[in-house]
């Protein structure tokens, strides 16, 4: 895949994992994808990483050498399917001069790093991530503050219903806003109403689907959602197109299209995430107009 010119306005993501849990893998699942959870996501130039699931491994080959010297991976939780990509992301491996900046909330007074030294330590593995050659840095973080960084960049964060916690994302960029939702389960009632001022008119939102309705009966408690509570909770909360996300490794993408389609019915924004998909959210009007403004440019 050719990398494109990141454009200096618009808000854009690219899915390079969208299953859940395991990776799948095999001829019926080439549409939707195998890798796990991994998001690119640029507010510009900008890039962040939401989450390291083995997916990051493709994004980090299609990087290379043109990975930022600091890159900043936001972890909505340290599950295997969210954290087992790290140690094969390629700028990682380049040089001394990188530094991999990972964000994490919700660890119990434990540190991400207390707990990816564990993971990441033989026998489980052969090295510890201090032994690659990139810098890691650990920031830990309570899910509910906002994020800010030091070019002046804030992310909100949201705790999400999950076993043992994870959070969830909202990022802004030219009157623009994307929100990532996985891992989560429905509450009842639902929808949940501080997650949906969350994400309250976002542009897009991307939602755990990993079940149906019909399926969901059998997985109660396992901390995981569906594509039917994740419209009821954009069709709420205004917000204007919606991703399924963190899909189930066993649906293979004849079930998905068909859900894709029975979904499409009831929201014909939502779609169901493929691997390698991107979006580019074009600045709002409004943002533009303010920079024209600003730019004492008269607009038309
Ligand atoms: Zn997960
Ligand atoms: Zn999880």
């Amino acid at each position: 895949m050719t990398r494109r010119a990141a454009s200096v306005d618009a808000l854009q993501i690219r899915f390079w994992g969208v299953r859940g849990s395991t990776c799948a893998s095999g001829p019926q699942f080439v549409e939707f994808g195998g890798h796990t959870p991994c998001v690119e996501v640029r507010c510009g130039e900008r890039l962040f990483i939401l989450d390291a699931g083995t997916g990051l491994s493709a994004l980090g080959a299609s990087l290379g050498a043109a990975a930022p010297a600091k890159v900043d991976i936001l972890l909505s939780h340290l599950h295997l399917d969210h954290v087992s990509g790290l140690p094969f992301f390629k700028p990682a491996l380049l040089g001394k001069d990188r530094v991999v900046r990972t964000y994490c909330g919700n660890l119990d007074g434990e540190s991400a790093k207390a707990s990816l030294d564990r993971l990441y330590s033989p026998p489980l593995f052969p090295i510890r991530l201090e032994q690659l050659p990139t810098r890691f840095e650990h920031h830990g973080f309570k899910a509910g503050e906002t994020l800010t960084f030091d070019d002046g960049i804030s992310v909100g964060t949201h705790p999400l219903n999950h076993p043992g916690g994870a959070t969830g994302f909202r990022f802004h960029h030219r009157g623009r806003s994307v929100c990532y939702i996985s891992d989560v389960e429905h509450s009842d009632p639902w929808p949940d109403q501080g997650l949906a001022a969350f994400i309250r008119n976002a542009d897009l939102m991307i939602y755990d689907g990993m079940f149906s309705d019909t399926e969901y009966s059998h997985c109660q408690g396992w901390g995981h959602s569906t594509w039917q509570k994740g419209v009821e909770l954009a069709q709420a909360a205004g917000v204007k197109a919606l991703a399924i996300f963190h899909l189930y490794p066993g649906h293979d993408d004849a079930f998905l299209k068909a859900a894709e389609k029975e979904m499409q019915a009831v929201m014909p924004t939502a779609f169901i995430a493929r691997e390698r998909q991107g979006i580019a959210l074009a600045p709002a009007r409004e943002a533009v107009a303010d920079r024209m403004q600003a730019a004492k440019v008269p607009a038309i």
